[in-house]
């Protein structure tokens, strides 16, 4: 299988080859592709032109197939044109594509929403998370959140909580709102005069954990910064945002979960709302169906339970990957914050197309897959291959650190293999495994000179084997000159 992939990548069909690149130079004349410095495609950043997808194959005009090791940025669950959603989707649209959910309400919204705060988060002694808010993207969804918070108090008669705590090396999406919470500084650095101030506090970030310090001690080190935060800014602040236990466009940097327990008793103390941002790592992505459900916490009585957010940001594998929608769950009080006679205290936020019920059909049917397939404990056989998988590139000279949370796997490289020896920028290591693993048959995208494992949940061994030989390969090539 291996063997052949690679065959198959060797043999050149040369009207494969002239359709991809038509379709390649029609695409250069019109499109402005996101996060890319157009310039560089197509000599130094390969375009490639895609026909289908089929399962956790991607594959181009070209005649090759691409294996997607990132679950095209994080959105695919169950494998592309997985027939199933396929089908949803279109007997939805034969029967109501789409309708104003102001005033009016379609089954798909209502049955989502329904299933969604069933399998939500739940912590023992603390209502749960009641009501559903739609959007149709991730970053729109944190817009929708961080508006929320800020109009509850306003409405309760605290206009003076005007501020939101964010973390370190975190990403909560593009727009404005979200870019303001955000702290990666090449999304977010030239666009900082417009950004509303937030508050940042230091990163969880195990990697960041000093020598001989414990993923928890580190952990909880950084809760404690959190607790002078608060501190310092009593009454001053509405919501704390995060990414439980995956900073994913930070570099796939983890963090133990100790963190969220502890964040969740500071918010608490503090008055302020708790929201998480499980738009990339909820629907099993770190091989629980939220990142929450690994924050364990006993109840008042000892009953078992988690730490629940009071907002929580769903969007990416909402629809299994297929149509961009988005959920913001929270809770009955804050919901009940926005009932009153004056239309001023309602929450008016809208999208045209909030709440669609092709995205909902899509989602509906994505859910039906985690029971019919049994996917979150097939992917614990998944994850155990990823991580043996690994294992060996952990020797690697260049590699300095192997972390996985389920369905994920980051390859941290320096320059020797020790963490305070990051590679030169400029060298373009992450860039050069790229392209690498594409010519390869394998689409990893690494985040600066993160490689990681992302991948639908439907990839097999022979695909595994593939992609870990293809990193190996990458990882060799790339640091090879730098
Ligand atoms: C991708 C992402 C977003 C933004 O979602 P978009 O749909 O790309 O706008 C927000 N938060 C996290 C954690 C993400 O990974």
């Amino acid at each position: 299988m291996h063997g052949r992939t690679h065959e198959r990548q060797i043999v050149a069909d040369p009207a494969a080859a002239q359709s991809a690149a038509r379709w390649r130079a029609r695409d250069l004349e019109v499109l402005w592709h996101p996060c890319t410095q157009m310039r560089e495609h197509p000599d130094i950043l390969p375009l490639v032109p895609i026909e289908r997808g089929d399962g956790a194959w991607l594959l181009g005009y070209d005649g090759r197939r691409y294996l997607d090791g990132v679950s095209s940025w994080w959105t695919n669950l169950h494998g592309h044109a997985e027939p199933r959603i396929a089908e949803a989707i279109a007997r939805q649209a034969r029967t109501l594509e789409q309708v104003i959910l102001a005033g009016f309400s379609h089954a798909p919204a209502v049955e989502l929403a329904e299933r969604l705060l069933a399998l939500a988060p739940r912590q023992a002694g603390r209502a749960p998370l009641a009501r559903v808010f739609y959007a149709d993207n991730g970053s729109a969804g944190v817009e929708v959140a961080l508006k929320m918070a800020f109009h509850w108090f306003r409405n309760r008669g605290e206009p003076g909580r005007t501020k939101f705590v964010a973390l370190e090396n975190g990403y909560h999406g593009e727009t404005l709102g979200a870019l303001a919470v955000g702290d990666i500084p090449l999304y977010r650095r030239i666009y900082a005069p417009l950004l509303a101030e937030a508050l940042f506090a230091p990163s969880p970030d195990a990697y960041l954990a000093a020598p001989g310090e414990s993923a928890e001690a580190c952990a909880l080190r950084a809760a404690d910064a959190l607790a002078d935060l608060f501190d310092r800014h009593p009454g001053e602040i509405c919501a704390l945002i995060l990414e439980p236990r995956l900073q994913c466009a930070g570099g796939m940097r983890m963090h133990h979960p100790a963190y969220l327990r502890r964040v969740r008793e500071l918010c608490d103390a503090n008055g302020v709302f708790l929201i998480a941002d499980e738009i990339a790592t909820g629907f099993g992505r770190t091989g629980t169906m939220f990142a929450c459900e690994q924050a364990t916490l006993a109840g008042p009585g000892g009953q078992e339970g988690c730490v629940a957010p009071d907002l929580l940001c769903l969007s990416k594998g909402l629809t299994g990957g297929f149509l961009p929608l988005a959920a913001v769950l929270t809770t009955q009080s804050i919901y009940d914050g926005f009932l009153d006679d004056s239309r001023e205290r309602a929450f008016l936020h809208s999208h045209s197309y909030t709440g669609n019920p092709l995205a909902c059909a899509a989602a509906l049917a994505s859910l039906d897959i985690f029971g019919s397939d049994d996917v979150l404990v097939r992917n614990r056989a998944t994850a155990a291959r990823m991580a043996a998988l690994a294992a060996p590139l952990a020797g690697h000279r260049h590699v300095a650190d192997v972390r996985q949370a389920g369905m994920v796997v980051a390859f941290e490289l320096t320059r020797d293999g020790a963490r305070d020896t990051p590679f030169d920028a400029a060298s373009r290591v992450g860039l050069h495994a790229y392209r690498a693993a594409l010519a390869r048959g394998v689409l990893l995208r690494p985040l600066g000179d993160v490689l990681y494992w992302m991948p639908p949940y439907c990839i097999d061994e022979a695909q595994l084997q593939l992609l870990a030989s293809v990193t190996a390969e990458a990882i060799e090539e790339a640091t090879a000159c730098a």
